[in-house]
């Protein structure tokens, strides 16, 4: 049960500003959506991540039903309780690993937007079934990453999982396709993501929300009619946007402008797995609320900040010698406390404690770069 009030519209683009509440407390939208794929922000406890601003987690579904499995988290009270989260959370359906785990790694692409294929490459067609993964009318099959052994999973059992898994919002199951899918593909995997999400909808618990996921590829005819028809689902308190979103930056906006006009006003709108600070004021200007990605954590990882001065990267020895914080403005509790030239340090060291420092930053960072833009839709700036 969540309910989604807009409170701001700005009068320069279709951005708003919105309360979303969930048993688990409110949102402010737009909002930033940190990934929490095995149940935890990496390298953060659920204290951290609150400290670090973050409202909204995303968890992943296959990955915490293959690890430590639904049951386990279940008898522990939820995911909420088992990973001891009191914040709004979400978890998704699978929908995106028929890509990552298909053909997403038959062709080495984790994400949709790295790889841009060009027109002579060859193009995946109706009936090819991807190496690992088998997809059918009812489902699909994967190989379990532990185990080797073969897990169906289908709208009635995505639906039970995420139950167990007990998040506020949940995503309907569909198929997230590859960006090599021709048009005629692309065509009958909306018919199967369309067909998944009645009975989503039938077997869902009522006490959780559900998102349908709006795909279509990157063609046009496709997205339109998956919008209204996920839009059209009695039942559906929000939408996520999917899938292949192009070969650009431009063709993502352009995408993403032919799928919001033809979503209901006033439900939260997700885009799922796209959050580039340089993205964030564009896609909300073009009216998302909502976006999960792994750039800030995944980058602190590696060893990279994200501040006003641009993405440091604190493996480059110059930065051991410099005892300025990370950012100047920043009141994290990274920058609080140290210096780059030790941050630095760390990343080069490998040490664990470098990416937990990092990652707190990163998160700030980026939730406070949100926070500034809805400021700015408050303020009439954008
Ligand atoms: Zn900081």
């Amino acid at each position: 049960m969540i309910e989604f009030k807009i409170i701001k519209k700005s009068k320069k683009s279709k951005a708003r500003i919105g309360i979303l509440t969930t048993p688990h407390g409110e949102v402010e939208t737009p909002a930033f959506v940190p990934v929490a794929t095995q149940g935890v922000v990496k390298t953060l406890t659920s204290e951290e991540a609150k400290m670090a601003g973050c409202q909204l987690l995303i968890a992943n579904t296959f990955h915490l039903h293959s690890k430590p499995g639904e049951k386990i988290i279940a008898e522990s009270g939820g995911l909420h309780q088992f990973m001891n989260w009191d914040r709004p959370l979400m978890t998704d359906s699978t929908g995106f690993q028929v890509f990552s785990l298909g053909f997403g790694s038959d062709l080495k692409v984790g994400k949709l937007l790295k790889y841009f294929p060009g027109e002579n490459d060859q193009k995946i067609i109706i009936g090819q079934q991807p190496n690992k993964v088998k997809i059918t009318h009812n489902g699909v099959f994967f190989k379990s990453l532990v185990s080797g052994d073969n897990i169906f999973i289908g709208p009635k059992e995505s639906m039970n999982i995420q139950e167990k898994l007990g998040a506020d919002i949940i995503f309907a199951f569909d198929e997230c396709t590859a960006p090599f899918v021709t048009y005629e593909y692309a065509k009958v995997a909306l018919s199967r993501t369309h067909r998944w999400i009645k009975v989503c909808l039938e077997e869902k618990d009522k006490n959780q929300a559900l998102f349908g996921i709006v795909q279509g590829s990157r063609f046009k005819d496709l997205r339109e009619e998956s919008a209204k028809y996920i839009a059209g689902c009695e039942g559906v308190e929000g939408f996520g946007i999917g899938g292949d979103l192009g070969n650009s930056k431009e063709q993502m906006m352009e995408i993403i402008s032919w799928t919001i006009p033809n979503l209901s006003e006033n439900k939260p709108r997700h885009l799922l797995g796209i959050g580039y600070l340089e993205d964030m004021e564009k896609v909300i200007e073009a009216g998302i609320d909502l976006f999960d990605c792994t750039v800030p954590t995944h980058y602190a990882r590696r060893g990279f900040a994200f501040t006003k001065e641009g993405r440091l990267d604190l493996s480059k020895t110059k930065y051991l010698t410099d005892r300025n914080s990370l950012d100047s403005n920043c009141q994290c509790e990274t920058c609080k406390n140290y210096k780059r030239n030790y941050l630095s340090h760390l990343v080069r060291a490998d040490e664990w404690t470098g990416s937990h420092l990092l990652t707190i930053h990163n998160l700030y960072y980026f939730n406070k770069y949100v926070t500034n833009l809805r400021e700015r839709i408050k303020n009439e700036e954008i």
